[in-house]
C-alpha cells in the first residue's frame, strides 16, 4: 500500500474553508447554526460525497461520512473534528483534524487499501462552547455525557433554545437519538493542532497524546454594593470588584500551590456592573476554568476556591454565588491506539512525542464509549484561537499521513 497524500489539495481547501467566516480574514469566526457555519457544512459534505463517502447528520448536526468495509455492521473506525471557531480564531483549529481526515481516508482509497471495518469521518458540533455556554456539545451527547433533556433546554445569549436552533438549521430527528450504541466505534483517532508550544520546542512535527487533561469551569457572581465613587468613605464600601480581585489572586495562588505544572487555572472574563468610572462595582461576574491531568488535584483546587469564596464573603460583606458548569474527568487513551499512532510514525521515519493534551477535545468525551487517542502536529509558537494561528503545510500532510497509515491498521 503506497499512500499519498496531496499536501497541495489539503492546504487549498484549508485555505477555501476559512472563507467562510463572519471576521475579516485572515481571522475566521464561525459559530455553530449560523448561516456562515450551515454554508461551511454544505461545503464538507459535498467534498466528503466527491470522495465517495455516504453522509448521515444526526439531529445535533454531528455528521458522519462513512467509507462502508467488508463488513459494514463492523464495529467503526472514526476520525474527525470540529469545524466551528470561535470569534476571530484562525484557520487550522479542528479543521485540520475534519480536511486532514478527508485527505487521509481519500489517500487510503486512492491506494487500493479495502478496510474490513467501516471508516468514518465524523464533523462535531460545536466543540467551541461560543453560542451555548458548553463545549463539545456534540460529543457529550453522541456519548451520552450529556442528556438530551438538559441539552435541549441550552439557550444562547438571545434566548434561542438549542432545540430551536437546530431544527431551524435544519436538523431532522430528536435529541435522544444522538446517543450511539455502545460498541459503535472499534477505535477512534483525533488529529488536531497543538495549541501549544512543546512540538515547536522540541523541533517535533508530531505528538502521540497518551492522555487528555480534566477541564471544569464555573461562574462567580459577587454581590456588594455600589454608590457614588466620592460619596462613600472607604470603611463603608462593599466593593464587588475588590471581592473579586481577591479571589482571582486566590486562584491563582492555589494553582501554583499544587506544585504540579499539569494544574492550570484562568479567570477569563470579568463583567463588572454597573460599569462607570464614578461608580463602585456592586456586581461583579467571573468565568473559572480549572484543568489537571490529575482529577483528585484540580477537585482539590476547586475545594479552595469554594473555601476562599467564604472567607472573602465575611471579610468583604459581599454575597458570592458559584455555579459549576462542568467537570469533566480526565482520558488516558487506549493503548491499542496509542500503539497503532507510533507503529504508523515508526513506519514511515518519523519521530514524534509522547504528550498531553492540556486542551480539551471531543475525544475527550468520545474517550467514555471508544478507545481513542489524538495526534498532534505543532503550531507555530503554540498559538491558537487568534488570527494568526498557523500550521505548516507539510506538518499538515505529514499528519494527514500518519493518520491514513494507522486507519488502515486499525481496521483491516
Ligand atoms: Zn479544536
Amino acid at each position: 500500500m503506497t499512500l499519498a497524500i496531496d499536501q497541495a489539495r489539503l492546504a487549498s481547501e484549508i485555505e477555501q474553508l476559512a472563507t467562510f467566516s463572519d471576521a475579516e480574514a485572515p481571522a475566521v469566526t464561525r459559530v455553530v447554526f449560523t448561516p456562515t457555519d450551515l454554508k461551511a457544512r454544505a461545503w464538507i459534505k459535498e467534498h466528503c460525497q466527491e470522495a465517495g463517502l455516504t453522509i448521515r447528520e444526526d439531529p445535533v448536526g454531528n455528521t458522519f461520512a462513512r467509507w462502508s468495509g467488508q463488513d459494514p455492521n463492523g464495529p467503526v473506525v472514526g476520525t474527525g473534528s470540529h469545524i466551528d471557531a470561535i470569534p476571530n480564531a484562525g484557520k487550522y483549529d479542528g479543521v485540520v483534524g475534519v480536511l486532514g481526515g478527508l485527505e487521509a481516508i481519500r489517500a487510503l482509497r486512492a491506494s487500493g487499501f479495502r478496510p474490513k471495518h467501516p471508516i468514518e469521518l465524523l464533523i462535531f458540533t460545536s466543540e467551541e462552547p461560543t453560542r451555548f455556554g458548553i463545549g463539545c456539545l456534540g460529543s457529550r451527547l453522541l456519548s451520552g455525557t450529556l442528556s438530551a433533556n438538559v441539552a435541549s433546554e441550552l439557550t444562547d445569549n438571545e434566548g434561542i433554545t438549542l432545540e430551536d436552533a437546530r431544527v431551524r438549521a435544519g436538523m431532522k430527528g430528536s435529541l435522544e437519538q444522538v446517543r450511539l450504541p455502545p460498541a459503535y466505534y472499534k477505535a477512534f483517532v483525533e488529529l488536531h493542532i497543538e495549541q501549544g508550544p512543546l512540538l515547536e520546542r522540541e523541533g517535533l512535527s508530531l505528538g502521540v497524546v497518551e492522555r487528555i487533561a480534566a477541564p471544569a469551569s464555573l461562574r462567580l457572581t459577587v454581590e456588594g454594593a455600589g454608590g457614588h465613587a466620592g460619596g462613600v468613605l472607604m470603611p463603608d464600601r462593599r466593593d464587588a470588584l475588590c471581592a473579586a480581585a481577591e479571589l482571582i489572586l486566590a486562584l491563582e495562588t492555589e494553582a501554583k500551590a499544587t506544585g504540579a505544572i499539569d494544574t492550570v487555572a484562568t479567570v477569563g472574563i470579568c463583567d463588572v456592573f454597573p460599569g462607570a468610572v464614578n461608580s463602585i462595582p456592586s456586581k461583579v461576574r467571573l468565568s473559572v476554568d480549572v484543568r489537571d491531568t490529575s482529577l483528585e488535584r484540580r477537585n482539590r483546587v476547586l475545594k479552595t476556591l469554594e473555601e476562599a469564596c467564604r472567607a472573602v464573603e465575611v471579610k468583604r460583606r459581599v454575597a458570592i454565588q458559584s455555579e459549576l458548569l462542568n467537570a469533566d474527568a480526565p482520558a488516558e487513551s487506549a493503548t491499542d491506539v496509542v500503539s497503532a499512532l507510533r507503529q504508523a510514525c515508526e513506519k514511515h521515519g518519523l519521530r514524534y512525542l509522547s504528550m498531553t493534551s492540556r486542551a480539551y477535545h471531543d475525544s475527550l468525551f468520545i474517550s467514555r464509549i471508544a478507545p481513542v487517542a489524538m495526534l498532534f502536529i505543532p503550531c507555530r509558537h503554540g498559538y491558537s484561537h487568534r488570527p494568526d494561528e498557523y500550521a505548516a503545510p507539510e506538518d499538515i500532510a505529514r499528519g494527514a499521513l500518519v493518520l491514513a497509515e494507522t486507519l488502515a491498521a486499525l481496521a483491516s
